[in-house]
């Protein structure tokens, strides 16, 4: 049977929380139910979650990202928190075997982390996307997955963004580009 893990991207407190530091505000939190069923779905069938998570040092004047958004998910800031409900599912499960929680510091959760490793050596043919922002970490994530011969699976209501053309853009590109599944 096809393995499969969830990459869960960025659904913290910045990306989403009215006063988050970098937020999808109102789309971002309209996804909470969906994300956090959909985590639990996989937990519980003993499939692999991977929470991928934004990482950065404050004042990090090399990093590119520096001179486009705001500073957010800063390093030991309650800002990386999980959002919501998703929270709570990772606290009640982050000791379990197929649980796994990494930082990132690039869109992509493959930039420069052992994720595709992982992956492998777990046997993992098919990855599904969900989380934020559809059009920037969730779409570079993708990008990267489909260049290393991944199957894609986005859920589509599992994802959002503070761009609503970026949104709609970006799902059209999954799977007319990058020959994603993209479900809703
Ligand atoms: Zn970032």
């Amino acid at each position: 049977m096809l393995k499969k893990a969830l990459i869960n991207i960025d659904y913290t407190y910045d990306f989403v929380a009215d006063a988050g530091r970098l937020t999808c505000g109102k789309p971002g939190q309209e996804i909470e139910k969906n994300i956090t069923h959909l985590t639990k779905e996989f937990i519980h069938s003993g499939d692999d979650v991977v929470f991928a998570i934004d990482c950065h040092q404050e004042g990090d004047v090399y990093h590119p990202e520096t001179k486009l958004f705001p500073p957010h998910n800063i390093r030991g800031t309650a800002g990386r928190d999980l959002y919501g409900s998703l929270q709570e599912i990772y606290e009640q499960h982050k000791n379990d075997e197929n649980v796994h929680y990494m930082d990132k510091t690039r869109y992509s959760a493959f930039a420069g982390t052992d994720l595709d490793m992982r992956l492998r050596e777990r046997g993992i043919e098919e990855v599904h996307l969900c989380g934020v922002c559809t059009d920037i970490c969730v779409l570079h994530t993708a990008i990267d997955a489909y260049n290393k011969g991944y199957l894609i699976v986005v859920h589509g209501n599992a994802v959002a963004s503070f761009n609503d053309a970026g949104h709609k853009w970006a799902l059209e590109h999954f799977k007319h580009t990058l020959g994603a599944k993209v479900i809703l």
